[in-house]
């Protein structure tokens, strides 16, 4: 009774006032026999929402990348639904919905199941740049924006015809405002609107041609990638937070080492990740670190496409260790200790990061616990190893030690060590302690046996100072 009369006086509710007609043109209704999208690929709880704003009167489709993911035949990792209901109205059909953003205010309505809650975000259908007033930079970069309109505006607004299509569960219907199907059977990533304007109002957008061109294997149309030579430098006008979020979601992408030679292939590395400047421009002069990168991505890669998670400061902690073992080597050749020598290269190798593209602090100490801990897995004597096991983060930091072992930086044998030592029972454990001292002799000194046992690790030597 209550939620009957709550749903008549919503409808009585002006709706978003479009900021003019719609003159971005018809979209093409594509019907279920075209667009081939399984339903069964649909996350209930975004169709629960288009559901309830449909019953409430409004207009609400699932849209974004989640309908390219659709039609693409693969699941989407989240899904996106844009309404012509204001975030006010809403947030009142929805228990667990929360405003978020000042600038361009979403509202994120949250479903709490079995696994992990779901969080699936809704946004008013937004106003064309030219109708919403002048929020733009000199370069043409958009500064604020905040006016709703028509859907059709709202398609228009969008980076790529593929990423511009909405769809209906209810009448299972896509409508497609700008050919974006036609690019989908053609493979094509196509900017909407004019490539280089589109590129000046978001410098990201070019990281984003990159991203989704990894991804979907597709190709840039020529128009689309022509501007991106001259506009690359752009991305150094964006605030770091954002180029770094950008960069995230391309390593996370399933795809990141097709992503990253992408971007080379664009000319977009430059300033964003020092190490990709080291190993995208010299090629073979750093091979080892290379093979280190490559090896992580590939890692990364898979346990993304497996649907496992991966920690942003890990994926830091490797694409930054070439960088940082140079600066190690370099201070212990000046004759430091082995750990400060360690520690002042974490510093160098994160100031020189930082003036490129800022890691975000949470992700920054993952690394420097990753990190500090290297040296510690090859101290295989006393109670050390078995309190390295007892660290908070002790899986992240073997995980990364096998990444050593698998390139031959580190002797693969101490991985293999490790990886017993963590599967055995106490007695096992002690077995393998003795089985240390036996491979090494009976050194009473930890860094005496360390240097005998260590004969190809690129670690700088051990000191006693450890
Ligand atoms: P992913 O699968 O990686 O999440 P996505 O296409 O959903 O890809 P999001 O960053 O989640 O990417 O953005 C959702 C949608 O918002 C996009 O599909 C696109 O329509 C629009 N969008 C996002 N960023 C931009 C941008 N910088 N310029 C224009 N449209 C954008
Ligand atoms: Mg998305």
């Amino acid at each position: 009774m209550i939620t009957k009369f709550i749903k008549r006086i919503l409808r009585r509710d002006p709706m978003v006032k479009h900021t003019q007609a719609n003159n971005t043109g018809a979209p093409k209704r594509i019907p279920k026999k075209a667009h081939r999208i399984d339903p069964h690929l649909l996350s209930k709880n975004a169709v629960k929402v288009t559901h309830t704003l449909q019953q409430a009167g409004y207009e609400a489709f699932i849209v974004g990348g989640a309908v390219r993911d659709l039609a693409l035949g693969i699941s989407p990792k989240d899904f996106d639904v844009a309404t012509n209901a204001t975030p006010d109205q809403v947030q009142r059909l929805f228990r667990k919905a929360r405003l978020i953003g000042r600038r361009f205010q979403i509202v994120h309505v949250t479903f709490f199941g079995k696994g992990h809650p779901e969080i699936i975000e809704v946004s008013t259908f937004r106003a064309l740049l030219d109708n919403a007033g002048d929020h733009v930079a000199e370069s043409g970069r958009i500064l604020r924006d905040n006016v709703w309109g028509s859907q059709g505006e709202d398609a228009a607004r969008r980076d790529f015809t593929i990423n511009a299509m909405y769809y209906d569960p209810s009448s299972e219907t896509v409508l497609d405002y700008h050919g974006g199907m036609a690019d989908m059977q053609k493979k094509t990533l196509r900017m909407i609107g004019d490539p280089a304007k589109r590129y000046r109002e978001d410098p990201v957008r070019m990281l984003r041609a990159v991203r989704f061109a990894a991804k979907t294997g597709f190709e840039l149309d020529s128009a689309t990638r022509a501007p991106i030579a001259k506009l690359g430098k752009l991305l150094n006008d964006v605030p770091s937070a954002r180029l770094f979020d950008e960069i995230l979601k391309l390593l996370m992408s399933g795809y990141s080492w097709k992503a990253i030679q992408g971007l080379k292939d664009a000319g977009l590395h430059h300033g964003l990740l020092p190490l990709l400047d080291h190993i995208l421009d010299k090629g073979e002069d750093s091979k080892g670190a290379n093979d280190f990168v490559k090896l992580a991505l590939a890692n990364t890669d898979d346990r993304i496409q497996s649907g496992k998670s991966v920690s942003a400061g890990f994926l830091f902690a490797t694409l930054l260790w070439p960088d940082l073992l140079k600066n190690w080597k370099a201070n212990s050749t000046k004759g430091m200790a082995n750990i400060p020598a360690l520690h002042d290269a974490m510093d160098d190798t994160i100031a020189t990061q930082s003036s490129g593209m800022t890691i975000q602090r949470r992700f920054e100490s993952d690394m420097r616990e990753i990190w500090s801990m290297q040296p510690r897995f090859e101290r295989r004597v006393g109670r050390y190893p078995y309190r390295l096991i007892e660290s908070p983060r002790f899986r992240a930091g073997y995980d990364f030690m096998l990444l050593r072992c698998a390139t031959g930086e580190l002797n693969p044998a101490i991985g293999q060590w490790w990886t017993d030592f963590i599967a055995a029972d106490p007695t096992g454990q002690d077995e393998l302690m003795a089985s240390v001292k036996n491979e090494s002799g009976n050194s009473p000194s930890p860094a005496k046996r360390r240097r005998r046992r260590k004969p190809k690790s690129a670690v700088p030597p051990e000191s006693a100072a450890s």
